[in-house]
């Protein structure tokens, strides 16, 4: 009833995002990209991604390994701009 999706964290938007791809909805309508411009970038980024992957392999659906990948790109991405580099090695 109350439109949850307006109100997600980018975290668990961004958790969710490969799923809402691979489904095949339209993503770019989510409620969430009309107040989120970081999430708009990010998606322009996934998008990138997945038509570079369409070249390689021309198969109507990627495999789960390429959302792993992604997401684990975000994650990494999330990682680098919260907490920086630690240097102690
Ligand atoms: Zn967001």
């Amino acid at each position: 009833m109350t439109d949850d999706r307006k109100n997600l964290s980018c975290a668990a938007f961004q958790a969710q995002l490969p799923e809402l791809i691979g489904s095949g909805e339209n993503v770019a309508s989510h409620p969430h990209f009309q107040s989120c411009e970081l999430c708009r970038a990010l998606l322009a980024d996934l998008e990138t991604i997945a038509e570079a992957a369409r070249q390689l392999f021309p198969i109507v659906e990627p495999p789960d390994e390429l959302w792993e990948q992604i997401e684990s790109a975000i994650k990494n991405e999330d990682g680098r701009t919260d907490s920086g580099p630690t240097g102690q090695d």
